[in-house]
Protein backbone atom coordinates (compact mmCIF):
# COMPACT_ATOMS: atom_id res chain seq x y z
CA UNK A 1 0.00 0.00 0.00
CA UNK A 2 1.34 3.24 -0.97
CA UNK A 3 1.33 6.54 0.71
CA UNK A 4 -1.96 8.04 -0.84
CA UNK A 5 -3.38 4.64 -0.27
CA UNK A 6 -2.53 4.47 3.39
CA UNK A 7 -3.84 8.16 4.15
CA UNK A 8 -7.07 6.90 1.99
CA UNK A 9 -8.04 3.40 4.24
CA UNK A 10 -7.29 5.80 7.23
CA UNK A 11 -9.56 8.94 5.93
CA UNK A 12 -12.47 5.85 5.21
CA UNK A 13 -12.00 4.70 8.76
CA UNK A 14 -12.57 7.58 10.34
CA UNK A 15 -15.66 8.26 8.28
CA UNK A 16 -16.58 4.84 9.47
CA UNK A 17 -16.18 5.49 13.39
CA UNK A 18 -18.36 8.93 12.50
CA UNK A 19 -21.17 7.38 10.93
CA UNK A 20 -20.94 3.81 13.78
CA UNK A 21 -20.52 6.83 16.77
CA UNK A 22 -23.69 8.35 14.72
CA UNK A 23 -21.67 11.34 14.41
CA UNK A 24 -21.62 13.50 11.11
CA UNK A 25 -18.55 15.81 10.49
CA UNK A 26 -21.24 18.28 10.54
CA UNK A 27 -22.14 17.94 14.02
CA UNK A 28 -18.52 17.63 15.42
CA UNK A 29 -18.67 21.09 14.02
CA UNK A 30 -21.39 22.18 16.18
CA UNK A 31 -20.66 24.30 19.38
CA UNK A 32 -18.97 22.43 22.40
CA UNK A 33 -18.99 25.66 24.72
CA UNK A 34 -21.55 27.78 25.19
CA UNK A 35 -20.66 31.50 27.21
CA UNK A 36 -23.87 31.47 30.13
CA UNK A 37 -24.07 35.59 30.82
CA UNK A 38 -24.71 36.61 34.17
CA UNK A 39 -26.78 40.08 34.50
CA UNK A 40 -28.08 41.81 37.43
CA UNK A 41 -29.39 45.62 37.59
CA UNK A 42 -29.69 47.17 34.03
CA UNK A 43 -29.91 50.63 34.92
CA UNK A 44 -30.94 53.91 33.05
CA UNK A 45 -29.66 56.42 35.47
CA UNK A 46 -26.07 58.38 35.67
CA UNK A 47 -25.79 58.23 39.36
CA UNK A 48 -25.06 54.83 39.44
CA UNK A 49 -20.80 53.61 38.42
CA UNK A 50 -21.60 50.31 36.20
CA UNK A 51 -19.46 47.10 37.40
CA UNK A 52 -19.54 43.55 37.86
CA UNK A 53 -23.58 43.72 38.96
CA UNK A 54 -24.73 46.90 37.20
CA UNK A 55 -24.72 47.76 33.61
CA UNK A 56 -25.94 50.54 31.55
CA UNK A 57 -29.47 49.95 29.64
CA UNK A 58 -27.66 51.42 26.51
CA UNK A 59 -24.41 49.21 26.73
CA UNK A 60 -26.44 46.20 27.20
CA UNK A 61 -28.56 47.03 24.06
CA UNK A 62 -25.29 47.31 22.48
CA UNK A 63 -24.21 43.99 23.78
CA UNK A 64 -27.73 42.32 22.24
CA UNK A 65 -27.16 44.16 18.80
CA UNK A 66 -24.37 42.36 18.48
CA UNK A 67 -24.97 38.73 19.50
CA UNK A 68 -27.79 39.58 16.78
CA UNK A 69 -25.97 40.52 14.09
CA UNK A 70 -23.32 37.37 14.96
CA UNK A 71 -26.26 35.74 14.70
CA UNK A 72 -26.04 34.37 18.07
CA UNK A 73 -28.72 31.29 18.96
CA UNK A 74 -30.22 32.41 22.93
CA UNK A 75 -30.74 28.70 24.64
CA UNK A 76 -33.90 27.72 27.57
CA UNK A 77 -32.60 26.91 30.74
CA UNK A 78 -33.92 23.38 28.55
CA UNK A 79 -31.78 23.31 25.80
CA UNK A 80 -28.53 24.35 28.09
CA UNK A 81 -29.15 20.96 30.50
CA UNK A 82 -29.83 18.67 27.39
CA UNK A 83 -26.78 20.22 25.40
CA UNK A 84 -24.49 19.73 28.28
CA UNK A 85 -26.08 16.04 28.73
CA UNK A 86 -24.91 15.77 25.12
CA UNK A 87 -28.78 14.87 24.02
CA UNK A 88 -29.07 18.00 22.16
CA UNK A 89 -27.00 19.77 19.07
CA UNK A 90 -27.31 23.28 19.59
CA UNK A 91 -26.10 25.81 16.59
CA UNK A 92 -22.17 26.81 16.91
CA UNK A 93 -22.85 30.57 18.03
CA UNK A 94 -25.72 29.83 21.29
CA UNK A 95 -25.57 31.42 24.40
CA UNK A 96 -27.40 32.23 27.77
CA UNK A 97 -28.88 35.31 29.09
CA UNK A 98 -29.38 34.86 32.85
CA UNK A 99 -29.94 37.98 35.24
CA UNK A 100 -29.80 37.26 38.99
CA UNK A 101 -31.87 38.97 42.02
CA UNK A 102 -34.94 39.99 40.15
CA UNK A 103 -34.02 43.62 40.54
CA UNK A 104 -36.83 45.50 38.92
CA UNK A 105 -34.52 47.65 36.61
CA UNK A 106 -33.94 44.62 34.56
CA UNK A 107 -37.78 45.21 33.08
CA UNK A 108 -35.36 47.56 31.00
CA UNK A 109 -33.89 44.91 29.46
CA UNK A 110 -37.09 43.40 28.21
CA UNK A 111 -37.89 44.95 24.91
CA UNK A 112 -34.33 44.99 24.09
CA UNK A 113 -34.80 41.28 24.52
CA UNK A 114 -38.43 41.26 23.12
CA UNK A 115 -37.04 43.04 19.89
CA UNK A 116 -34.55 40.24 19.13
CA UNK A 117 -36.96 37.29 20.56
CA UNK A 118 -33.95 36.24 22.22
CA UNK A 119 -34.73 33.91 25.39
CA UNK A 120 -33.68 34.44 28.72
CA UNK A 121 -34.03 33.74 32.51
CA UNK A 122 -34.97 35.49 35.70
CA UNK A 123 -33.67 34.22 39.18
CA UNK A 124 -35.99 35.19 41.82
CA UNK A 125 -35.42 35.86 45.38
CA UNK A 126 -38.56 33.89 46.56
CA UNK A 127 -39.13 35.68 49.95
CA UNK A 128 -41.39 38.38 50.63
CA UNK A 129 -38.37 40.59 51.45
CA UNK A 130 -39.48 42.30 47.99
CA UNK A 131 -38.39 46.48 48.58
CA UNK A 132 -39.40 48.83 45.94
CA UNK A 133 -35.89 48.03 44.05
CA UNK A 134 -37.08 44.34 43.55
CA UNK A 135 -40.16 42.74 41.19
CA UNK A 136 -42.86 42.24 42.58
CA UNK A 137 -45.58 38.87 42.16
CA UNK A 138 -47.47 40.57 39.47
CA UNK A 139 -44.31 41.50 37.51
CA UNK A 140 -42.14 37.64 38.12
CA UNK A 141 -45.99 36.08 37.20
CA UNK A 142 -46.20 38.13 34.28
CA UNK A 143 -42.19 37.45 33.22
CA UNK A 144 -42.85 34.08 33.15
CA UNK A 145 -45.78 33.92 31.48
CA UNK A 146 -43.55 35.53 28.25
CA UNK A 147 -42.59 32.04 25.88
CA UNK A 148 -39.23 33.13 26.07
CA UNK A 149 -38.78 33.65 29.49
CA UNK A 150 -38.12 31.85 31.99
CA UNK A 151 -38.23 32.09 35.94
CA UNK A 152 -36.45 29.56 38.43
CA UNK A 153 -34.92 29.79 41.88
CA UNK A 154 -32.25 32.22 43.46
CA UNK A 155 -33.33 31.02 47.41
CA UNK A 156 -35.66 32.27 49.98
CA UNK A 157 -33.37 35.23 51.46
CA UNK A 158 -30.33 34.80 49.19
CA UNK A 159 -27.76 34.84 52.26
CA UNK A 160 -24.74 36.82 51.18
CA UNK A 161 -22.80 37.52 54.46
CA UNK A 162 -19.33 35.85 54.46
CA UNK A 163 -19.95 34.94 58.05
CA UNK A 164 -23.44 33.76 57.72
CA UNK A 165 -24.21 31.71 54.56
CA UNK A 166 -26.10 28.36 53.13
CA UNK A 167 -21.96 27.21 53.71
CA UNK A 168 -21.54 28.48 56.89
CA UNK A 169 -24.87 27.35 58.27
CA UNK A 170 -24.21 24.13 57.75
CA UNK A 171 -20.97 23.94 59.80
CA UNK A 172 -23.60 25.17 62.72
CA UNK A 173 -22.19 29.05 62.27
CA UNK A 174 -23.33 31.45 63.28
CA UNK A 175 -24.66 29.85 66.85
CA UNK A 176 -28.23 28.71 66.16
CA UNK A 177 -27.93 28.71 62.58
CA UNK A 178 -27.88 24.92 60.74
CA UNK A 179 -29.11 22.36 58.59
CA UNK A 180 -32.74 23.57 58.79
CA UNK A 181 -32.04 26.92 57.77
CA UNK A 182 -30.34 25.91 54.62
CA UNK A 183 -32.94 23.28 53.67
CA UNK A 184 -35.51 25.81 54.33
CA UNK A 185 -33.67 28.41 51.74
CA UNK A 186 -33.50 25.59 49.31
CA UNK A 187 -36.54 23.33 49.46
CA UNK A 188 -39.05 26.82 50.24
CA UNK A 189 -38.02 28.61 47.58
CA UNK A 190 -38.79 26.05 44.75
CA UNK A 191 -42.12 25.52 46.82
CA UNK A 192 -43.16 29.55 47.08
CA UNK A 193 -42.23 29.93 43.21
CA UNK A 194 -44.29 26.57 42.19
CA UNK A 195 -46.99 28.41 43.96
CA UNK A 196 -46.99 31.59 42.35
CA UNK A 197 -45.98 30.33 39.04
CA UNK A 198 -48.22 26.63 39.15
CA UNK A 199 -45.58 24.84 37.28
CA UNK A 200 -42.54 23.12 38.57
CA UNK A 201 -39.60 24.51 39.35
CA UNK A 202 -36.30 22.93 37.94
CA UNK A 203 -33.39 24.96 38.47
CA UNK A 204 -31.31 26.99 41.02
CA UNK A 205 -28.58 29.55 41.26
CA UNK A 206 -26.36 29.42 44.51
CA UNK A 207 -26.18 32.84 45.71
CA UNK A 208 -23.14 34.62 45.43
CA UNK A 209 -22.36 31.31 43.81
CA UNK A 210 -21.74 29.96 46.58
CA UNK A 211 -22.05 26.13 47.37
CA UNK A 212 -20.10 23.09 48.05
CA UNK A 213 -21.10 19.25 47.63
CA UNK A 214 -23.01 19.19 50.53
CA UNK A 215 -25.23 21.53 48.96
CA UNK A 216 -25.33 20.15 46.16
CA UNK A 217 -26.61 16.59 47.63
CA UNK A 218 -29.28 18.82 49.22
CA UNK A 219 -30.51 20.49 46.32
CA UNK A 220 -30.83 17.46 44.11
CA UNK A 221 -32.77 16.03 47.25
CA UNK A 222 -35.13 18.77 46.64
CA UNK A 223 -35.63 18.12 43.29
CA UNK A 224 -33.42 20.24 41.11
CA UNK A 225 -32.72 19.07 37.85
CA UNK A 226 -29.21 21.32 37.23
CA UNK A 227 -27.51 24.04 39.48
CA UNK A 228 -26.07 27.45 38.57
CA UNK A 229 -22.44 28.88 40.00
CA UNK A 230 -20.42 32.18 39.38
CA UNK A 231 -17.41 29.64 38.20
CA UNK A 232 -16.55 31.75 35.70
CA UNK A 233 -15.82 29.43 32.11
CA UNK A 234 -18.07 28.64 29.64
CA UNK A 235 -20.35 25.63 30.09
CA UNK A 236 -19.75 22.70 27.82
CA UNK A 237 -20.84 19.33 26.47
CA UNK A 238 -20.35 17.02 29.36
CA UNK A 239 -20.04 19.18 32.25
CA UNK A 240 -22.01 18.81 35.56
CA UNK A 241 -25.14 19.99 34.98
CA UNK A 242 -25.23 20.95 38.86
CA UNK A 243 -21.99 22.98 39.10
CA UNK A 244 -23.41 24.88 35.56
CA UNK A 245 -20.34 27.62 34.56
CA UNK A 246 -21.26 31.52 34.19
CA UNK A 247 -19.61 34.45 33.26
CA UNK A 248 -19.82 37.53 34.20
CA UNK A 249 -20.29 40.57 32.28
CA UNK A 250 -18.93 43.58 34.21
CA UNK A 251 -21.02 46.58 32.96
CA UNK A 252 -17.66 48.50 33.00
CA UNK A 253 -15.99 46.85 30.12
CA UNK A 254 -16.05 48.19 26.67
CA UNK A 255 -17.62 46.15 23.92
CA UNK A 256 -14.31 45.21 22.61
CA UNK A 257 -14.09 43.26 25.64
CA UNK A 258 -17.58 41.81 25.58
CA UNK A 259 -16.60 40.26 22.68
CA UNK A 260 -13.60 39.15 24.14
CA UNK A 261 -15.51 37.37 26.67
CA UNK A 262 -17.33 35.70 24.31
CA UNK A 263 -14.10 34.55 22.44
CA UNK A 264 -12.45 33.58 24.87
CA UNK A 265 -14.80 32.19 27.20
CA UNK A 266 -13.28 34.15 30.10
CA UNK A 267 -14.45 37.03 32.32
CA UNK A 268 -12.85 40.38 32.26
CA UNK A 269 -12.41 43.17 35.23
CA UNK A 270 -12.50 46.37 34.03
CA UNK A 271 -13.53 48.08 37.76
CA UNK A 272 -10.78 47.83 40.55
CA UNK A 273 -13.65 47.94 43.35
CA UNK A 274 -15.14 44.79 42.02
CA UNK A 275 -15.05 41.43 43.98
CA UNK A 276 -16.93 39.03 42.45
CA UNK A 277 -14.87 38.32 38.93
CA UNK A 278 -11.55 38.45 40.68
CA UNK A 279 -12.43 36.82 43.92
CA UNK A 280 -12.10 32.52 43.87
CA UNK A 281 -14.69 30.40 43.34
CA UNK A 282 -15.77 29.45 46.79
CA UNK A 283 -16.04 26.02 46.47
CA UNK A 284 -15.50 24.32 50.03
CA UNK A 285 -15.11 20.82 50.82
ZN1 LIG B 1 -27.74 36.81 43.63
Amino acid sequence: MNGNGYMKSISYLIIFLLSVLNVSPAYTEMTTSIPVLVYHEIVTTDDREPNEVVIKLDKFKEQMDFLAEQGYSTLSMDELVEFMKGKKSVPEKSIVLTFDDGWKNVLNAVPVLEQYNFKASFWIIAGDWFGPDYMDWAQVKELDRHPNFEVESHTVTHPWNKDSNLLTWLDGKPLGKGIKDVKYEIYESKKILEGQLNRPVKYLAWPCGWYNERLIKIAKKAGYQALLTTWQEPSRRGDDIYQVKRLYVDGSCSMEIFKRILAEGKPYNCNEKNISITAPVFKEK
